[in-house]
C-alpha cells in the first residue's frame, strides 16, 4: 500500500493515539507533497503541539480537521512574461495559495525573490493561517508571490513585473476575498505598483492591498508593524522575568523592512543592536547602531538599494565579515549578545546556530522572520529554557496592522500614528498573554510554540466545525 492510499489512525475511545495519528499524518503530508520540505517543517512544528489538543478533543480527529487543514483551499500558479530595458523578454512564474478562509478573507504577503516555489509560499500561508488567528482580527490565510529578483532591475522593470503579476493576479483576489500585502522584495514601491494595475483592471479603488502608501489608503504605522511588534513581544518574555530591554546588547540579522524598524524600537527601549545583515554578509558595530547610523542603513537599503557591506567603510569600529556558506554556522549568532532578533528569512538558525547563541549568553529570541529557526534549534532553545517568541506570535503585527488598515479602508478615515501604535501594542500584549495561558493550560508552561501552535489553531477548527464539510 502506498502512503497516499494509507488510513490516518482513527481515535481510540481512550484518546491516546495522538502521536500515531500526528506520525502517520506527517508521513501522508511528505508522500503528497514529496519535494516542499519547508511545508513539512512548518506543518510538522504545529502538528507535534497539536497532538496535545487532539487527546482532549476526538472530535477535530474524527472531522479530519487537520487532513482539510493541511490542503489549500486554492493554489493558482500563472506565468509573468514582462520585458527588461533592453527589450528582452522573461518569464517568471507567479503564485497565490489561497491556504484557509475559516476565519475571514485571504490575508498574506507577496514574496518577490529568486528562492521563491510552491513549497516555499505553501509554508509561508500555513503558518499565516495561525498567526492571523491569534491577531484576534478575523482574517484567513494566504500567501503568494513570484521567482521574481527585484535586485538590480530598474524602477520601470520592476513596474512592468508588477503590472503582468497584477494583470492575472486581480480576477482571485478582491476585499472581502482575498486581501495581499508585502513580504521580502515586495515593499512600498511594488506595492504601489501592483495597486495601480489592480485599480485600472478592476475599475475601483477598494483596500485590495495592504502597506499601501499613506495617501491613498495606507495605515501609519504598517511599515514599522513588524519590527515593532516584534520588539514589543520581547518586552513581554521579558516582563515575566522582570526584565527589561534597556541596556540590552542585541543581534539583529537582515537589514530590510523587519529588521530596520526592529532596531529602531530597539532603540527606543534603551537596548543596543549591534548587528545587521544581507544575502551577502553582516556587519558588526559593537559602539551600537544608532539613529543616525540607522537612518543611513534606511537612505542606503530603501532609496540606494546598496549592500550593507557599505556601513563597514561608513563608520568606524564596525567590521563587515562576508558570508561562507561553507560554513556550518552564521558568525553573526556567534557574538555575545543578550538577546537576537532573526529578521531576514526562513532557516537562518540551524543547531548550531542556536547551541552558539546559547552559549554566548543570549537569553531571549523574537522571530521577526517567518520560520527563522530549524527544529532542532527550536529545540534547543525550548531545552534551555530561554525566553523564546516564535515567528507566528511574535511576528504577528505585521498582518494585525495590516488589519488596521483593512478596517480604516472598510469606514474611510484614517487613524493617527499614535492611535494605530497603540492598538498594534495592545494587540501584542494579547498575543503574548493567549500564548502564556494556552501553554500553561495545555501542561507545557512557558513553551510558546506550543501556546501560538494551539491557540491559532482552536478557533480556525471551530469556526471550521462550525461551518461543515466545506
Ligand atoms: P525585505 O525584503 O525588506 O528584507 C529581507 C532581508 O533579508 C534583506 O536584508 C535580505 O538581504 C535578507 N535576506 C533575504 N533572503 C535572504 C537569504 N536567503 N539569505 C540571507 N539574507 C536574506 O523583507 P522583510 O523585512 O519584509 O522580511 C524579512 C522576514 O520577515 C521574512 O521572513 C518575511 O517573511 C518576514 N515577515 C515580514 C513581514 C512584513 O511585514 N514585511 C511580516 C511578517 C514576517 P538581500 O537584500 O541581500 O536579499
Amino acid at each position: 500500500m502506498s502512503k497516499l492510499d494509507m488510513p490516518v489512525a482513527m481515535p481510540s475511545k481512550t484518546g491516546t493515539v495522538a502521536k500515531d495519528y500526528v506520525t502517520s499524518l506527517m508521513a501522508r503530508v511528505r508522500a503528497q507533497n514529496p519535494t516542499e520540505a519547508e511545508f513539512h517543517q512548518a506543518v510538522e512544528e504545529v502538528v507535534d503541539s497539536l497532538s496535545l489538543v487532539l487527546d482532549r478533543h476526538p472530535e477535530y480527529r474524527a472531522a479530519r480537521i487537520l487532513e482539510r487543514v493541511v490542503e489549500p483551499e486554492r493554489v493558482v500558479m500563472f506565468r509573468v512574461p514582462w520585458m527588461d530595458d533592453r527589450g528582452e523578454i522573461h518569464v517568471n512564474r507567479g503564485f497565490r495559495i489561497e491556504m484557509n478562509s475559516a476565519i475571514g478573507p485571504y490575508k498574506g504577503g507577496l514574496r518577490f525573490h529568486p528562492s521563491v516555489t510552491l513549497g516555499i509560499l505553501k509554508f509561508l500561508a500555513f503558518e499565516q493561517v495561525f498567526k492571523n488567528s491569534l491577531t484576534t482580527l478575523p482574517m484567513g490565510g494566504g500567501k503568494g508571490g513570484s521567482d521574481f529578483d527585484p535586485k538590480g532591475k530598474s524602477d520601470n522593470e520592476v513596474m512592468r513585473f508588477c503590472q503582468s503579476f497584477m494583470t492575472e493576479l486581480w480576477r482571485h483576489i478582491g476585499p472581502d476575498t482575498d486581501v495581499p500585502a508585502g513580504d521580502i522584495g515586495v515593499g512600498g514601491r511594488e506595492i504601489g505598483f501592483l495597486f495601480g494595475q489592480y485599480k485600472r483592471l478592476a475599475n475601483e479603488f477598494t483596500g485590495v492591498l495592504t502597506g499601501k502608501g499613506i495617501h491613498w489608503g495606507g495605515s501609519l504605522i504598517r511599515p514599522e508593524a513588524t519590527g515593532y511588534g516584534c520588539v514589543y513581544f520581547a518586552a513581554e518574555m521579558l516582563k515575566t522575568r522582570k526584565q527589561t530591554l534597556e541596556g540590552k546588547v542585541c543581534l539583529v540579522s537582515g537589514s530590510g523592512n523587519v529588521s530596520q524598524y526592529t532596531v529602531e524600537k530597539l532603540l527606543d527601549l534603551g537596548a543596543r543592536p549591534v548587528t545587521l545583515s544581507d544575502s551577502d554578509g553582516m556587519i558588526h558595530d559593537p559602539a551600537g547602531i544608532d539613529r543616525e547610523k540607522l537612518a543611513w542603513v534606511m537612505e542606503l537599503k530603501n532609496a540606494r538599494r546598496g549592500r550593507i557591506k557599505e556601513y563597514a567603510d561608513k563608520f568606524k569600529g564596525a567590521k563587515y565579515l562576508a558570508l561562507n556558506p561553507t560554513l556550518d554556522h552564521n558568525a553573526l549568532w556567534d557574538i555575545k549578545a543578550d538577546c537576537a532578533f532573526p529578521s531576514a528569512t526562513q532557516n537562518e538558525i540551524n543547531s548550531r546556530d542556536a547551541a552558539n547563541l546559547i552559549k554566548n549568553g543570549v537569553g531571549l529570541v523574537s522571530e521577526g522572520a517567518n520560520m527563522p529557526t530549524m527544529l532542532e534549534g527550536v529545540k534547543t532553545f525550548l531545552d534551555a529554557g530561554i525566553l523564546y517568541g516564535p515567528a507566528k506570535a511574535a511576528n504577528a503585527g505585521g498582518v494585525a496592522t495590516s488589519g488596521l488598515e483593512m478596517a480604516q479602508n472598510s469606514m474611510r478615515l484614517s487613524w493617527t500614528r499614535d492611535e494605530v501604535d497603540d492598538r498594534l501594542h495592545k494587540i501584542m500584549i494579547a498575543i503574548h498573554r493567549n500564548c502564556s495561558e494556552t501553554a500553561e493550560r495545555y501542561g507545557t508552561p512557558g513553551n510558546l510554540v506550543n501556546g501560538a501552535n494551539i491557540a491559532g489553531f482552536l478557533k480556525v477548527a471551530d469556526a471550521m466545525m462550525d461551518q461543515g464539510l466545506v
